[in-house]
């Protein structure tokens, strides 16, 4: 057992670090107020190799191990959560569909710009009536000729309106339950009847574009399917598993950045005539919020390597994320706590860091489907 990161993994922290450090965090508080999607640290990270961290160089990727992307994206988030969700939704989940489920030409040409940065990933299975409960899907995709046509809409599509390759997930045989679900590259400049409705106005996450989305009759190429038809169910598990250790990641990320600040704050901040780090209270309180976030990360680590052993890690990737994003929205209370009232605005980071948290406890499965998920494992 080696608890020490390698020599590349330590490089990929330092430089994610730097780059965060000097380019995201002075422009976080800009992104949270504007929500506008930051197009062009994205277009730097695509040139830094962000965009496609864990997927081969000859797909445009970086070719790094799974344990260096969580570092990266737990560094991006602790920069901003919004930008982690942009890197999160575009990598783990519409990257990891093209390169697990698509053929070589799929890859060659919808895989590699995603990797490059220069195309923008979403990943669109949830809708107004499935969100949890993912076979209640409605969007449908009926084959005709050589052609798919696509009707129905899809709801909370993080990166959705910004995005170049959304792939989405249809019902092909609407009686056959979770095994009538295939999934298809859609392009939403190519395809005609690919609309988007418009974007929610969120408690936090800001800068990732969380988009509704409708399919008129939208038609496309009958090789645009992933895999086979039928498959898109598993295929959607199996992705979200691995995205959601990258959901601890930004999770730990976001906590970090909380602790950090609290950590200068205490030292900072006077009340009766010393720092109020120095009561025994608040001293407390940031050893709680540390080894909260050391133990959420061997959680994380521990999932990331059974992923990269090939071994089963669906345990172990929805305990890295239930604990991480539960003690993320924990340690983001406790770092306003600590900032006392100007914690409770915008004067300080720690009120955005509690709103970004939260999302971590909801998307790409909520902490009771988690806990469901545990159980169930346990009662095998
Ligand atoms: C900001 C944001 C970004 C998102 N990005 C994406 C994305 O990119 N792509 C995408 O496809 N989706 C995305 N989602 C959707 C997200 O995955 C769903 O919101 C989530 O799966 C929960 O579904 P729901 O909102 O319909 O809640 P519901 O499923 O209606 O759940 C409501 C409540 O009931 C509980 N519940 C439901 N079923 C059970 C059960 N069996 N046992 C116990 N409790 C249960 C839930 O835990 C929750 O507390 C995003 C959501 C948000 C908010």
């Amino acid at each position: 057992m080696d608890f020490a990161l390698t020599a590349e993994q330590k490089q990929i922290k330092d430089m994610v670090s730097e780059f965060v450090d000097e380019e995201v965090k002075p422009r976080a508080a800009e992104i949270d107020e504007t929500d506008e999607f930051p197009a062009d640290l994205v277009a730097e990270m695509g040139q830094l190799g962000l965009m496609g961290m864990p997927f081969p160089e000859e797909y445009g990727g970086a070719g790094l191990d799974y344990h260096s992307y969580a570092i990266g994206l737990e560094e991006i988030s602790r920069g901003s959560g919004g930008l982690g969700t942009i890197v999160a939704a575009h990598t783990s989940l519409a990257g990891n569909m093209l390169y697990e489920f698509g053929n070589e030409d799929q890859k060659q040409t919808y895989l590699t710009p995603v990797n490059e940065g220069t195309d923008i990933g979403a990943f669109a299975l949830s809708e107004p009536g499935a969100g949890s409960d993912v076979p209640a899907m409605e969007t449908t995709a009926v084959k005709d000729g050589n052609e798919y046509v696509v009707d129905g809409g899809k709801l909370w599509i993080s990166n959705g309106s910004v995005a170049d390759t959304v792939v989405v997930f249809a019902k092909t045989d609407p009686d056959a339950g979770n095994k009538g679900i295939s999934s298809f590259v859609v392009r939403p400049e190519e395809d005609d009847g690919f609309v988007v409705e418009g974007t929610e106005h969120k408690l936090g996450d800001k800068g990732c574009p969380t988009a509704e989305l409708r399919f008129d009759d939208m038609r496309i190429p009958e090789d645009r399917l992933l895999g086979d038809e039928g498959d898109g169910f598993v295929q959607a598990l199996k992705t979200l598993n691995g995205g959601r250790i990258t959901i601890a990641a930004r999770s730990i990320g976001i906590a970090r950045a909380a602790l950090d600040d609290a950590v200068k704050y205490a030292g900072e901040r006077e009340q009766f005539d010393q720092p109020i780090g120095e009561f025994q209270a608040i001293k407390h309180k940031l050893a709680d919020m540390d080894t909260k976030v050391q133990a959420a990360k061997l959680l994380m680590h521990k999932a990331a390597d059974l992923k990269m052993r090939d071994e089963t890690f669906i345990k172990e990737a929805a305990q890295a994320k239930l604990y991480a994003s539960e003690i993320s929205r924990e340690v983001a209370n406790e770092g306003i706590q600590i900032h006392g009232g100007y914690g409770y605005t915008k004067d300080f980071a720690a009120e955005r860091y509690y709103r970004d948290a939260k999302l971590n406890e909801i998307y790409e499965g909520t902490s009771e489907i988690l806990r469901n998920t545990i159980g169930d494992w346990l009662q095998k």
